[in-house]
């Protein structure tokens, strides 16, 4: 029996050239060999009964090399091929393996040995081959022994580096597991022999049915479990975190009701049902004694800012402050503008706070010399805000819009200001459903599932770059309806600098397309004077088309703007695409989308298809889940942790909810987490901070 810290050198049958080869790409110790789980599994249990068969999928077979050779056609492309046969010569079939422009192959193979080969077969006029299979020496290579470990089972494949081979690495693999007790002390999972599924599982156990496994069932229970472990651990995070926030104090801010009644008869619209519903939701929240600490989720258009003001609003009537915080000057701008239009003429003073307008503070000096002993109901702004706390004062709700935009700490920071607020926390990111309960499970959730205006329509479609020009007559067209339009340029991981290029020659072209059209340019890189003013004059409709970067990607709301290009759409995702297009069909009118990529670009042609077809951004969620997997999904969404190893099992709900009862009764039972295996999850402040940051 070894411990998990010891040193490869030390564990006892594994042959001490293993052990230094992996030594030397840092794989040093019993752990690092056992949580390097293989990707694959390949089942070499039957092999040698089966005959070679062309086919389409991928096969496994232990075969023995008999002959080879390398063919040359001309120049010095060559193909290396090996003749092998069934490893028992049962069969008599015979196969070509064949590599392609890799002369070193000559100096790998060499007749006599034994091969497991994997890969698809193919049959032209009876001669049966195999392209560039996967390989392994099993016998006559540089180590014959164990020969059980690679074959005749249900055999590990594991991802490389360095000039580690999959055989070095399966035999520590295998002796490191033998010599592992079948439980360790330090065991995650409480009771996991209480939950059927995994009766009698324990985590040596499941590590040891992943690395070789019994059964393909054993294998799935095996990574269940692990799994189950993994998202415990997570989820012993998030609700810790949400007890602390609960166990903070809050305060009950129930209102009188009376701001409400007359925001409400101000708006020129009604809340449609699900923004009630959401509201209500919010309300009782901030009405209990403990702090709300809640997310507004709704699709891009769906109206979450009016429903953050009715919030406020009742914070405002309970006698307290309101804040709201947005990710972007033109964002926060644009949210004092409708805190202006309707809630100063209910008598309440709104300030707003940006990178520039503290530099001429003229609205703060008027604000404060309106009533120099107290502070405005509302106030608005960027991040700058973290910096003039003095605007904040008995702050009675924090609310942050487009919250995935913000770092941790800086939300953390602007909640520690107020007095324990309540929190409301906004997003369009649409998150697949069964991956809320991983990324918001310290949140409450409230989602507007339904659009103010059902009716209007958005049209995408995904066009070739060529056709460039009957876009430019179709959108003159709808400018000379009264629309607007906006064309976005963005370079992906470029500078600011380069984007704004791009964007500023787009803008030259543009003008001319549209001539005499006005057409306005707004980048990262002009001043927030130039931006406001931009942004105002296309407000307006001094302006008809807008060409811009990805500046405006959050929360603008246009309602007259009714075209959107996107130039170079293959290089955005899909969700980034979907709040692209969530800046048209806000107001009355038909929409249309267009997303242009390069003519031959097939590959996005077909990744973009889901977008002509939806505008539901749940749909498209649940399609980027589909090709990219959930892992990639929430990597995305965590930004910045690491990656979860059982990723791909977060879509399993059942798992997921299993993993947060455990979580919640083991603080039930242990609430300052003194079993010694959760020791890593002790520590209040990195523990905050990681909660927070499984938020974003
Ligand atoms: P988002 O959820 O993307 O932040 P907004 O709050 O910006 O959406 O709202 C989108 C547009 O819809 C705004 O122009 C807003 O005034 C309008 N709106 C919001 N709620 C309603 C409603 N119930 N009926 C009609 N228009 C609404
Ligand atoms: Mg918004």
């Amino acid at each position: 029996m070894i411990p998990l810290d010891l040193s490869l050198s030390d564990v006892p049958g594994l042959p001490v050239h293993a052990a230094r080869l992996l030594g030397k790409e840092g794989v040093k110790t019993a752990a690092d060999v056992v949580w390097h789980l293989p990707f694959r599994h390949e089942d070499r249990r039957q092999m040698q009964a089966l005959a070679f068969q062309a086919g389409l999928q991928p096969a496994c077979h232990h075969v023995l090399v008999t002959k080879t050779g390398t063919k040359f056609f001309g120049g010095r492309s060559g193909v290396f091929e090996a003749v092998v046969q069934h490893a028992t010569g049962l069969l008599g079939q015979q196969l070509t393996l064949k590599w392609w422009n890799m002369p070193f192959m000559s100096r790998v193979l060499a007749e006599g040995q034994e091969l497991i080969v994997y890969g698809v077969i193919k049959d032209t006029k009876g001669r049966l081959s195999m392209a560039h299979p996967e390989y392994e020496i099993i016998k006559g290579g540089a180590d014959d022994d164990a020969e059980q470990i690679h074959t005749g089972r249900i055999t590990p494949m594991y991802r490389l580096r360095g000039s580690i081979t999959q055989k070095a690495l399966r035999v520590a693999a295998w002796h490191v597991l033998q010599a592992l007790p079948d439980a360790f002390v330090e065991d995650l999972l409480p009771t996991p022999s209480a939950e059927g599924e995994f009766a009698g599982m324990s985590r040596a156990k499941a590590l040891k049915e992943v690395h070789f496994p019994t059964s393909t069932e054993g294998l799935e229970q095996a990574k269940r479990y692990l799994a189950l472990e993994e998202f415990y651990g997570y989820q012993l995070r998030v609700a810790r975190r949400k007890r602390q926030v609960i166990e903070s104090g809050g305060r009950r801010q129930t209102g009188t009701g009376e701001l409400l009644k007359d925001f409400f008869n101000e708006l020129p619209f009604q809340l449609t049902a699900a923004q009630l519903r959401c509201l209500e939701e919010i309300h009782k929240d901030m009405a209990s004694g403990n702090p709300m600490n809640r997310l507004l989720h709704g699709d891009v258009g769906s109206g979450k800012t009016v429903v953050a003001f009715a919030a406020m609003l009742r914070a405002v009537e309970s006698g307290r402050q309101a804040v709201l915080m947005a990710p972007t000057q033109i964002l926060a701008e644009q949210h004092a503008r409708n805190a202006r239009k309707w809630l100063e003429p209910l008598g309440l003073r709104v300030a707003l706070r940006t990178g520039s307008k503290r530099e001429d503070g003229d609205d703060l000096e008027l604000m404060r010399g309106k009533n120099s002993t107290g502070k405005a109901e509302i106030v608005i702004g960027t991040h700058a805000l973290l910096h003039d706390m003095e605007l904040m004062h008995n702050t009675g709700i924090v609310v942050i819009d487009e919250q995935h935009k913000f770092g941790v700490a800086q939300r953390a920071k602007l909640i520690r200001k107020g007095d324990t607020p309540d929190v409301l926390v906004m997003t369009a990111t649409p998150i697949p459903r069964t991956l809320t309960l991983t990324i918001y499970g310290d949140l409450e959730v409230s989602t507007i599932d339904q659009r103010p205006r059902d009716g209007v329509k958005i049209i995408t479609k995904v066009r070739p770059k060529t056709k460039l020009k009957e876009a430019a007559k179709f959108l003159r067209e709808q400018i000379e309806e009264g629309r607007q339009g906006y064309i976005v340029y963005a370079l992906i991981d470029e500078s600011d600098k380069l984007e704004a290029g791009a964007a500023t020659k787009g803008h030259e072209e543009w003008s001319k397309l549209l001539a005499p059209c006005e057409v306005g340019l707004l980048h990262g890189r002009m001043s927030a004077e130039e931006k406001e003013d931009v942004m105002k004059r296309f407000r307006a409709g001094k302006l008809d088309a807008l060409v811009s970067t990805t500046v405006i990607e959050v929360g603008i709301d246009v309602p007259n703007a009714t075209v959107m290009f996107i130039h170079d759409a293959g290089r955005f995702g899909l969700a980034q695409l979907h709040q692209l297009r969530g800046r048209i069909g806000r107001g009355a009118h038909t929409s249309y989308c267009v997303l242009f990529v390069d003519d031959k670009d097939e590959e996005n042609r077909q990744r973009l298809a889901i977008m002509e077809e939806t505008s539901d951004g749940f749909q498209i969620a649940e399609e980027d889940l589909r090709r990219r997997g959930p892992g990639d999904v929430l990597g995305n969404a965590q930004s910045g942790q690491a990656p979860l190893l059982f990723g791909e099992l977060l879509a399993d709900t059942r798992l997921v909810r299993l993993a947060r009862q455990l979580a919640e009764r083991t603080l039930d039972e242990d609430p300052l987490l003194r079993r010694p295996a959760l020791a890593a999850f002790r520590g209040e402040e990195v523990m905050a901070e990681k909660a927070q940051a499984m938020m974003q």
